[in-house]
């Protein structure tokens, strides 16, 4: 799998000179086609004219220093935002599927700013490059991809699973399958197609609710997909792959934080034939009128999964401070 302009703008030449522009991009991670030394000069400016490498974006850090979020600036104008978190020599790169997101979560400052357009493979793959560039230069990669930036994956399937393929690829970013995510608010015909994928990569499913009622309030897409169809579609997905999945559960203070609540959800991931299926708490990132539970009501709600035997962690929530955070991503 290689990016489909460079082999167009490739195809007079002798075949090994791909290997080597892909090289220089992906293992180089060159930002400016005369740093690829590899390639001869004539083509170097043919490349720098025709496919330029360099990346626009405004960064800013978080004071703890532990993730940077990227705004990049798209080539018709608009931006969207990419967010490396860093623990040790973890490197997690988050990335954005679409500029915005038509789904309309309320308590999702990104589903607040509406969907302007999906993004292509490249776009997509550029978050990553942007981050591993500045890596190199302190000698480390980035180990790890999550699609949990702006946007829903699994409603710009191709676009993900062409940049997937290339992310995992030993000639292009050589990241393990194991290592990368995708979170989807719960597109059953997405699930269907990564159960069928070639790559084992991890699958999320945001749920925030255990029930249709509650859920519809928070997730305006639940009328279309209901609870019942999603678990059913990751039964088949656990079938099929062998493989764990995440339910990912914002908790929003005197929304979805009451402990009956939990004892639902306990009830709900028990109901798959094998629980393959772990739950990850996840304290709301302010946003307009949705607060955060409290620590105390995280680990009262996950104490009850724990006692149901359903596996649960909550999540540390990074970058706050820089709106870099879930569910803080949109361009203004
Ligand atoms: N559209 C996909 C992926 C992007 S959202 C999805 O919904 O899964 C990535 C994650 O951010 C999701 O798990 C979502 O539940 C979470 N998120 C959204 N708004 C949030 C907020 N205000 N605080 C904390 N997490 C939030
Ligand atoms: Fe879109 Fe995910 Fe935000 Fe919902 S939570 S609006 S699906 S990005």
């Amino acid at each position: 799998m290689v990016l489909e302009n460079l082999q167009t703008i490739l195809k007079d030449q002798p075949s090994y000179r791909l290997k080597q522009a892909q090289e220089a991009i992906f293992k180089i991670l060159v930002s400016d086609w005369s740093q690829a030394t590899n390639l001869p000069k004539n083509l170097q400016e043919k490349l720098n004219q025709e496919m330029p490498l360099a990346l626009r974006a405004r960064t800013k850090e978080s004071r703890d220093g532990r993730s940077i979020k990227a705004s990049l600036k798209l080539k018709d104008g608009l931006e969207i935002e990419t967010v490396l978190m860093s623990y040790d020599s973890r490197h997690t790169v988050c990335v954005s599927s679409q500029v915005g997101c038509p789904v309309g979560c309320e308590f999702c400052l990104t589903g607040q700013m509406g969907f302007k357009r999906n993004l292509t493979a490249e776009e997509i793959l550029d978050q990553i490059l942007f981050f591993a560039r500045i890596l190199k230069e302190k000698g480390e990669r980035v180990s790890n991809v999550v699609f949990m930036g702006m946007g829903e994956p699994f409603l710009n399937m191709d676009e993900v699973l062409k940049a997937i393929n290339i992310i995992n690829d030993p000639l292009g970013l050589n990241i393990g399958a194991r290592s990368i995510s995708v979170s989807t608010v719960g597109i059953i015909e997405g699930i269907k197609k990564l159960a069928d994928f070639s790559l084992q990569i991890n699958l999320a499913v945001s749920l925030q609710a255990p029930n249709d009622g509650l859920r519809s309030k928070l997730v305006p897409l639940n009328k279309k997909y209901p609870i019942k169809d999603i678990f059913k579609a990751l039964e088949e997905y656990i079938a099929k792959t062998n493989r764990k999945a995440m339910i990912e559960y914002v908790m929003i203070v005197g929304v979805n934080d009451r402990i009956e609540l939990a004892e639902q959800l306990a009830v709900l991931i028990k109901s798959l034939p094998k629980p393959l299926c772990m739950v990850n708490l996840i304290c709301c990132n302010p946003t307009g009128k949705f607060k955060p539970s409290s620590k105390k009501q995280m680990e009262d709600f996950q104490k009850v999964l724990l006692e149901n035997k359903v596996e649960a962690v909550i999540r540390e929530s990074l970058g706050q401070d820089i709106y870099g955070a879930c569910g803080q991503l949109a361009s203004n």
